[in-house]
């Protein structure tokens, strides 16, 4: 594990955390087999393990959260279907428009309230009466985390009775939900009470090397597996990654409370410093703002003191497993020392 990175404080995003030796010990006694003929007892293990974690029937291993998403739109929705989502939502802005691109599915963004919700009555009134003028409305897709902060339990129940109410499915792109059920303090089952589908992120803070599973019921990941096969998503002996996955869920799950403890120290720390504006972490994430001018200065810092941040469209901190405390103080110290 030598190289430049190791040199580096990454807090661009939790998906930058390598294996620790006990996770890739796993992987590497990982029994496998060809998952494509459901014969790789590391995959079906994990599968099985998220499927009972958070309450379902089945579930799907996929090489990405993009994909994870994909999956369930497409087992979700036909062609000509229409999805309610989030302007800033992942499933409809950042992952290259796969719905409509790949799935003919139709997005019908919602304006995310400040909190990161979609407000009942914007879900409502975007819901299409069965006209020949409009596309099907078919899913409510919502988000937890979003932008690092979490839905409420009871704006979740309100937001999926009403969908089911009006006949639509409920997809929750739960890249982060381990985040949001250990910080709302209930089980993983409790954090997606009310969803249809949700796909779970193991390539985040949970520190996995790779994939997110698809959780739902039993025709519903059928039908994901054969979008998943036509989209290249079919993988061999795909147990070796499975497995740093499954020990992900097993025993790192619960130590995320130390990543939200570590930006609620930094951000407070930081919010300190004059001349910048801190958000207050509610889970790994947090922005800064900073005035313009200020940026360039920054970044030749930031890179002489080799610490890596996200810079657009604003600057964001996230922590994660391979950011200790001893790094987050330098760090505070390299931002104090800038501004002060
Ligand atoms: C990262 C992320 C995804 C996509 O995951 P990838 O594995 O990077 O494709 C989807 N949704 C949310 C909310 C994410 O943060």
């Amino acid at each position: 594990m030598s190289g430049l990175n190791e040199q580096w404080l990454d807090l661009r995003s939790d998906t930058v955390t390598r294996p620790s030796a006990a996770m890739r010990a796993a992987m590497h006694a990982a029994d496998v087999g060809d998952d494509v003929y459901g014969d790789d007892p590391s995959v079906n293990q994990l599968q099985d393990y998220t499927a009972d974690l958070f309450g379902y029937e089945a579930a799907l291993f996929a090489p990405s959260g993009t994909q994870s998403n994909l999956l369930a739109l497409l087992a979700h929705c036909g062609r000509g279907d229409e999805y309610l989502v989030g302007q800033d939502a992942h499933t409809y802005r950042y992952e290259g428009g796969g719905a409509a691109v790949l799935g003919s599915i139709q997005p019908q963004p919602i304006s995310n309230q400040p909190d990161g919700s979609l407000a009942l009555t914007d879900i409502a009134a975007q819901i299409k009466p069965d006209d020949i003028h409009f596309a099907r409305t078919r899913l409510l897709a919502l988000e937890n985390t979003i932008g690092g902060k979490v839905l409420g339990l009871e704006y979740l129940q309100q937001a999926t009775a009403l969908a089911h109410e009006r006949g639509l499915a409920t997809h929750l792109d739960g890249a982060r939900i381990c985040n949001a059920a250990v910080k709302l303090g209930v089980s993983p089952r409790a954090a997606v009470a009310g969803f249809d589908s949700v796909s779970v992120c193991l390539s985040k803070g949970l520190g996995a090397p790779v994939g997110s599973v698809l959780c739902g019921s039993k025709p519903l990941i059928a039908e994901a597996k054969r979008w998943r096969k036509m989209l290249g998503g079919g993988m061999r002996q795909a147990g070796i990654l499975a497995a740093g996955g499954l020990y992900a869920l097993q025993h790192q799950y619960a130590r995320l409370a130390e990543d939200h403890e570590n930006a609620a120290y930094f951000a407070s720390e930081l919010a300190k410093v004059k001349g910048i504006t801190v958000s207050t972490p509610q889970t790994n994430i947090f922005y800064v703002d900073i005035p313009a001018d200020a940026c360039r200065g920054l970044n030749d810092v930031l890179q002489l003191t080799r610490i890596r941040v996200s810079m657009a469209p604003r600057l964001r901190i996230v922590t994660h497993m391979d950011t200790s405390r001893d790094d987050i103080e330098r760090a505070i110290t390299v931002f104090g020392d800038f501004f002060g």
